[in-house]
């Protein structure tokens, strides 16, 4: 089998390393690598360290037998106009990434033997669900008007993150007024309130696997942010998600930074409560006062702390507060046939036993026989319009399925590839579930599939380091939001957080960390003027 050869960033070898970095990033992903190119724009030389062979975190992309996978990036929201998501993007890759609109009916949803759609644009959103559920448009209003609300929410939860304790306390009653209560709250019992159709609760939860928990479980605040985010359609970055990474390197090197890669972090070192750098897995140490974990709080405060500093710190009382999200199954399929010859829609499809999500998910968790829960597929090569450059010929789709890391933890220290008899006939079993799925929506696919592989949650584990396989790193609980210890600043001198953990999940959700995460960093005075130039 040819390996993968779509690789970014320079691999790691000590003596590559220059000298005197202003900051050291550990990971690349989206929440590192904007940190890490804002803070360069400043003048800052920093060291990215990627543990992966390859520069991006979840937004890269990778090769196989002449196909090309994305494998944490299926569509973006909020980038078709001059947005502020769209202003960062063109800042960060020098105007560099552009974007393809997929079809207007971005979303469908197969509920049981239902079918329901998402259209892009806010009112043919709102209409399209009126037309769905002619009898809720009041429910279907007041949902909007919340949505609105829960706008203005957002950007003060954003806020709250950059603020010391004391001025948050100042500031406690304007939170308040800004973060109503029901942003807090779980989905269900906010959409309860305004209608008891739970048809029309699954349509407008549809998008639940967008950050990983169903409707009962998850924040009203993070259903909002998803909701909003595609409300006016999905995007998908032409030429494949790692041209974010790709564009956005060169501003790291423009100040004397680097990305390197095969560069696994063993530890963070702190003497006298201090950081003082980072330890290599090959016990080569780089010294440096300033280091930004991107590498999510799990492996942060789990890993790469020693206990006792976590202990000291006063984080080892509040980890038990969050918890790990789901694993995933990723199958990764590629055809020889166009995506026009094979007519692969511009549109993601969520297909869903019932409309009762959650209970979906319990009977899928606790046996694994029981109908997936959710199923989704996405067909990035009919969503890219260079993907025949790149792959002539040739068709994707990549169809996604929640898996609990229990599942497969029995293999979590054994080497990829070499698995053995037992993982690969799991592995059969489930991509033949998951294909029945698929030819279920499209049965002219059958026998058009010429190779397919599965990623688990021991894959996640293997290539992007994630402790339990995590689809979006800590679960977006309810319980979550609302620990304002997850923010850039830690209480350790010199270290900082970034990353989808200090916001939320998402490109945009971990972009905008990074930006969190300089703004604390540098101090208000010093980011406003770049600030100024990237939202002008
Ligand atoms: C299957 C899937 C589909 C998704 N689909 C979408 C989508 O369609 N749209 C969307 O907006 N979002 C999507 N997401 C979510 C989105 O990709 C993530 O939320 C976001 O990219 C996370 O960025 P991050 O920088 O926080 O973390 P990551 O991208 O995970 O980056 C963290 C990096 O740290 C590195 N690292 C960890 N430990 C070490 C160490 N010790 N030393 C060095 N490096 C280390 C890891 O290798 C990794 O590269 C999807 C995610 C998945 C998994």
């Amino acid at each position: 089998m040819k390996p993968s050869t779509l690789r970014i960033g320079y691999r790691y070898r000590a003596n590559r390393l220059a000298s005197n970095y202003n900051a050291i990033v550990i990971g690349s992903g989206m929440g590192g690598l904007t940190t890490a190119c804002l803070l360069s724009d400043l003048g800052w030389k920093v060291c990215v360290l990627e543990q992966h062979y390859t520069a991006g975190g979840y937004t890269h992309s990778y090769e196989r037998n002449g196909y090309e996978w994305d494998v944490g990036v299926h569509y973006i929201g909020d980038v078709g106009a001059r947005t502020r998501t769209r202003r960062m993007f063109d800042f960060l890759t020098d105007g560099k990434l552009k974007w393809s609109a997929m079809d207007e009916e971005y979303d469908r949803f197969y509920i049981g033997e239902k079918v329901f759609c998402a259209k892009a644009g806010r009112k043919p959103f709102r209409d399209n669900l009126v037309n769905q559920f002619p009898m809720e448009v009041d429910a279907i209003d007041r949902y909007m008007h919340l949505l609105s609300q829960a706008g203005a929410a957002l950007s003060a939860f954003g806020a709250r993150r950059v603020m010391t304790p004391w001025v948050r306390r100042l500031l406690a009653p304007y939170f308040k007024w800004k973060m109503p209560d029901f942003i807090f709250r779980n989905t269900h019992d906010v959409l309860r309130e305004l209608t008891d159709n739970e048809d029309l609760i699954a349509v407008i939860c549809g998008q639940w696997g967008d950050m990983g928990l169903p409707p009962k479980q998850s924040s009203f605040m993070v259903h909002s942010m998803i909701a909003r985010h595609y409300l006016y359609g999905g995007y998908y970055p032409i030429g494949g998600s790692w041209k974010i990474a790709h564009y956005m390197i060169p501003k790291i090197q423009a100040s004397g930074g680097e990305v390197f890669t095969y560069a696994m972090v063993k530890e963070i070192m702190i003497e006298d409560g201090r950081t003082v750098g980072v330890k290599m897995e090959n016990e080569h140490e780089i010294e440096c006062p300033v280091v930004i974990s991107s590498a999510g709080v799990d492996i942060t405060f789990n890993q790469l702390l020693s206990d006792s500093v976590v202990s000291e710190s006063g984080y080892r009382g509040l980890l038990p507060s969050v918890r790990p999200s789901s694993g995933h199954l990723c199958l990764y399929v590629g055809l020889k046939a166009t995506a026009e010859e094979l007519g692969l829609p511009k549109t993601n499809f969520w297909i869903y036993p019932s409309n009762d999500y959650d209970g979906a998910l319990k009977d899928f968790t606790v046996d694994d026989k029981a109908p997936f829960p959710v199923v989704y597929i996405s067909f990035p090569s009919a969503k890219d319009p260079d993907y025949l450059n790149r792959h002539p010929g040739t068709a994707t789709i990549e169809i996604v399925a929640p898996a609990p890391y229990d599942m497969f933890s029995a293999w979590q220290d054994s080497t990829w590839g070499k698995r053995g008899e037992v993982y690969e006939e799991l592995k059969t079993r489930l991509s033949a579930r998951l294909l029945r799925h698929l030819y279920e929506k499209l049965p002219h696919l059958e026998g058009q599939i010429d190779y397919h592989e599965l990623s688990t949650p021991v894959s996640t584990k293997w290539f992007a380091a994630y402790r339990h396989g995590e689809l979006y790193g800590l679960d977006h609980t309810p319980e979550r939001l609302q620990q304002d210890w997850l923010r850039p600043k830690t209480n350790i001198k010199g270290l900082w957080l970034t990353g989808q953990d200090i916001l939320t999940c998402g490109v945009t959700g971990a972009m905008m960390s990074g930006l969190l995460t300089a703004t604390s960093l540098v101090g208000g005075r010093q980011i406003s003027p770049l600030l100024k130039r990237i939202f002008k």
